[in-house]
């Protein structure tokens, strides 16, 4: 008779990681599994891990090395290792940890309840990865990267309400510093009607905001019988679902802002105004190095068109410090570009060499620590400036939020209106927003009063005729 299974997962990285870690754990508990909520109440334990950082990787060893004498005084837990990391270190990841059960990159996600099964049965460690970059012909190299897409299930997402669809899996840019279009495989987009299906699941299950997600998400393309859909068409299909009520979609190239897209963003009312487009460095010499494919001239115009179409755009970056030959004049035009773009916020990582890449092979990682550490510093310095002027012009206005959940603050109750704590909300702009409200109003869309902002949050107040309104719908129930 089968028994029931608890698994424990952890996860860290980019939104593609979350929402692998979202399917595994809805597979497997179609397989009878369930959640345990630490180590110790776990007979299956899974890293969903990141390569993108070398940070990232030291953190899931350490988290290994730890286990080392716990699976020496529980030999029957099993312990896996999924994600890039798996498929980057492959049989590396038994060698620094012997005890490791299983290895699963990410396009094998698919197979992890046989092979956990595999493994309880004493076949011994078992590894699952997609084929590389040159293993073979590019038709099963994309088919070694597939898609894990099984049936969305609701109670596996931080709130039910919101959700992640992917649209493309992969990468073929092959920026020099990147691992991920050897940990992902070659770009794929899924088909339309996989998305919209999908969507409309989503939508059915109570969700009101979907995030899609590809590693240049406005790259997406599908073609079927001569028939190419783009992203923008995606958007316009999407808006017509019932229900869902706000799209975003994440990670931008900058290079592929096309006009369709922002004309879509411009005038479809569920696609929020927040374009994530990352410019990594403001000096065309590292640019060139980095092999982004643009220059900062052709990336200042991306912006402004992003501007002139869609004047309320609230556009992020990410970037990177301290690449290989990077000088104190490149960086200085890269804290320029910053001064200059208003971005909402911006993303800043020190360069961390990645065996594998083209950067790594190519350039040597030059630029000191500490030299790294101060650029980072003073960029983040710079833009938490912004950010926090620009959200100065939020001060008295009332904007709407998608209440997400309750703060970290502690509850206190209000005589009047029972339960209150301080929730926390975004703006379709994606700006975080706190306030107080009662906890039933999470997962609802409402009008807030912004009556204070730092550099990475409005302080609000929940508009009294919604309050009321509020109020006397859930009367009867309290
Ligand atoms: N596909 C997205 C893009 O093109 O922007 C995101 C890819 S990556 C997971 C997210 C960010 O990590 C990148 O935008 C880049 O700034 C940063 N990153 C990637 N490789 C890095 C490296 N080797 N060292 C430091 N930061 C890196
Ligand atoms: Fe990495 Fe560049 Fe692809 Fe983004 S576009 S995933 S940074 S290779």
């Amino acid at each position: 008779m089968a028994m029931t299974k608890r698994l424990y997962i952890e996860t860290v990285g980019c939104q593609m990681n979350v929402l692998d870690s979202e399917m595994v754990v809805a597979d497997l508990k179609k397989r009878g599994y369930e959640l345990a909520r630490d180590l110790d109440a776990a007979d299956v334990i899974l890293f969903n891990t990141c390569s993108v950082r070398e940070q990232a990787e030291n953190k899931t060893y350490s988290a290994l090395g730890r286990l080392r004498s716990f699976k020496k005084q529980h030999p029957e837990k099993i312990i896996g290792v999924m994600g890039c990391m798996a498929q980057k270190d492959q049989q590396l990841v038994f060698s620094r940890a012997p005890y490791v059960d299983l290895v699963v990159g990410p396009g094998q996600l698919a197979r992890i309840p046989d092979l956990l099964d595999d493994v309880a049965r004493g076949k011994g460690p078992q590894m699952a990865v997609s084929l590389g970059r040159k293993d073979g012909p590019i038709a099963d190299i994309k088919r070694s990267h597939e898609t894990f897409d099984p049936l969305r299930d609701p109670t596996m997402r931080p709130t039910p309400f919101q959700a992640y669809l992917r649209i493309q899996i992969g990468c073929d840019k092959f920026c020099t510093y990147c691992i991920v279009p050897m940990t992902r495989g070659p770009e794929q987009g899924r088909s339309p009607e996989q998305i919209l299906a999908e969507a409309r699941v989503l939508a059915d299950q109570g969700c009101k905001e979907i995030t899609l997600i590809g590693q240049t998400v406005n790259s997406y393309k599908h073609t079927n019988g001569g028939k190419t859909t783009r992203l923008s068409d995606l958007l316009y299909a999407l808006h017509e679902i019932d229900g869902l009520q706000r799209l975003k979609f994440v990670t931008n190239y900058p290079k592929d802002m096309t006009d369709d897209l922002l004309q879509a963003v411009r005038d479809l009312p569920k696609c929020s105004p927040y374009l994530h487009v990352p410019v990594q460095s403001g000096s065309n010499e590292i640019l060139a190095r980095m092999k982004r494919g643009y220059t900062v001239e052709e990336y200042r115009e991306t912006l402004s068109r992003i501007r002139g179409t869609i004047p309320a755009a609230a556009v992020t970056s990410d970037f990177i410090v301290g690449f290989c030959g990077e000088t104190e004049e490149d960086f200085q035009k890269t804290y320029d570009l910053v001064g200059e773009s208003r971005f909402k916020n911006s993303f800043i990582f020190k360069y961390s060499e990645r065996p594998g890449t083209k950067g790594a092979e190519l350039y040597a990682d030059d630029v000191p620590f500490e030299v790294k550490n101060r650029r980072n510093n003073e960029l983040l310095e710079l833009q938490n400036r912004i950010s926090e002027q620009g959200n100065q012009a939020f001060l008295g206005a009332r904007v709407e939020v998608l209440v997400e959940g309750a703060s970290d603050r502690a509850k206190r109750r209000d005589e009047d209106q029972g339960e209150i704590v301080q929730l926390v909300g975004r703006t379709p702009c994606d700006r975080i927003v706190v306030f107080d409200g009662n906890p039933r109003l999470i997962g609802q869309l409402l009008p807030v009063a912004v009556y204070d902002v730092a550099a990475h949050t409005l302080f609000a107040a929940v508009v009294t005729e919604h309050i009321l309104s509020v109020g006397q719908a859930r009367a009867p129930v309290g």
